[in-house]
C-alpha cells in the first residue's frame, strides 16, 4: 500500500495550490478512516486527490490531497506532494 497521501497529508501550509484545469478530482472513501468530518459529524469522509500547479513545488506541479465531506462543505487544508517526488526516503 503506498503511503503517499498520508505522508501528504502532513505537509500542510504551501500556499496557492491551483487545481488543474484539466484535473477531475478523484474522491475515494477511506478503509479504516474512523474520524468523522469535524463540522457535522458524518462519518463517510472521503478522500480527494486533484493535480494542482504549485510553484513551491519542484516542477511546479503536483498533486493535492485532502478530505471533504460529502454532506456540508467541510474540507481539510489540501496536503501536497510533488509528482516526480522520490518516495520512501525515510
Ligand atoms: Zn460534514
Amino acid at each position: 500500500m503506498r503511503d503517499d497521501a498520508t505522508a501528504a497529508l502532513r505537509e500542510y501550509g504551501l500556499p496557492d495550490s491551483e487545481i488543474r484545469g484539466d484535473s477531475i478530482p478523484v474522491a475515494k472513501s477511506v478503509p479504516g478512516m474512523k474520524t468523522p468530518c469535524p463540522n457535522c459529524g458524518c462519518e463517510s469522509v472521503m478522500q480527494i486527490t486533484v493535480q494542482i500547479n504549485q510553484p513551491l513545488l519542484r516542477g511546479g506541479t503536483g498533486t493535492g490531497v485532502y478530505l471533504g465531506c460529502p454532506a456540508c462543505p467541510w474540507a481539510s487544508p489540501m496536503g501536497c506532494s510533488a509528482s516526480q517526488k522520490k518516495e520512501n526516503e525515510s
